[in-house]
């Protein structure tokens, strides 16, 4: 079974002591690919470095909408000029993690707004796809989306919206990212969404170290979970693990441009 995990944290500190090895595990568990999103501008230097550094890794850059106070006005022109010294680079494969975060009472809707806009005018500039997080904001979200129109589309990540707001973003050719949020029991509205989700709209991630699944509650979350949680997606999704595991795979070939992911026919 080949896996990718299309959006995850690696570059985290809480990885520093085990990454070299749980890449390894990963890798022999059939994760061959993993994604990791930044977050601020601060983390950029470093999680470059990290994908220079393993094969395994594929790099995102942006800025997230939950650490907008971190944020200043002249990072947005170090992302442009980040994207244009990586122009082409073969393991530079989207824009983010950008988007909206409402459930963040204490931050201005109309700040994320206006990144978030910026973000997206960058991604349709330098022809990439874009990694979103997006949290009891899926109308802005769309309108934004629907005025931009992005060549390349995207990951909704860690969908967890209506099957509406699924088939919106679906029809723009946007990808939902799936990982542990759907794997708790708790979780029967989202599981029922997922039980209508064509195959070929959906991705897993992990998001570790984040949303650990039900399988893994309370530890660090990491890509050698991604088969656990492909198998106890399946079911909702109503296929078998190896099915899910292909069309998440192909999914992220063709939205990543991977024409050399060695996926069995
Ligand atoms: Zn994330």
């Amino acid at each position: 079974m080949l896996l990718v995990d299309s959006h995850c944290h690696l570059d985290f500190p809480v990885f520093d002591a085990d990454r070299q090895t749980l890449l390894e595990q990963a890798r022999q568990q059939g994760v061959t690919r993993v994604v990791v999103a930044a977050v601020k501008a601060a983390g950029w230097p470093r999680l470059w470095e990290l994908v220079e550094q393993h094969s395994m890794l594929y790099g995102s850059l942006g800025l997230h909408p939950c650490f907008l106070a971190e944020h200043d006005a002249r990072h947005l022109g170090e992302l442009q000029q980040w994207l244009e010294r990586l122009r082409g680079h073969p393991r530079l494969c989207a824009l983010g993690e950008i988007g909206l975060d409402y459930a963040q009472a204490d931050s201005p809707r109309d700040a994320q707004q206006a990144l978030l806009l910026a973000q997206l005018q960058l991604a349709k500039a330098f022809n990439l796809p874009v990694l979103l997080h997006v949290r009891r904001a899926h109308a802005d979200c769309i309108a934004l989306l629907k005025q931009l129109r992005l060549p390349r589309a995207g990951i909704v990540h860690a969908f967890s919206g209506s099957y509406e707001e699924a088939r919106e973003y679906l029809r723009m050719g946007f990808k939902l990212g799936l990982g542990g949020a759907a794997t708790w029991s708790a979780a029967s509205r989202l599981q029922r969404v997922l039980g209508r989700l064509p195959l070929h709209g959906v991705v897993l991630e992990t998001d570790a170290p984040d949303m650990a699944p039900a399988m893994f509650a309370g530890q660090r979350n990491s890509p050698t979970h991604l088969p656990a949680i492909c198998t106890a997606l399946a079911t909702h999704l109503h296929c078998s693990p190896e099915q899910l595991a292909w069309h998440s795979s192909r999914n992220c070939a063709e939205l990543f441009a991977w024409p050399d992911l060695a996926l069995a026919p």
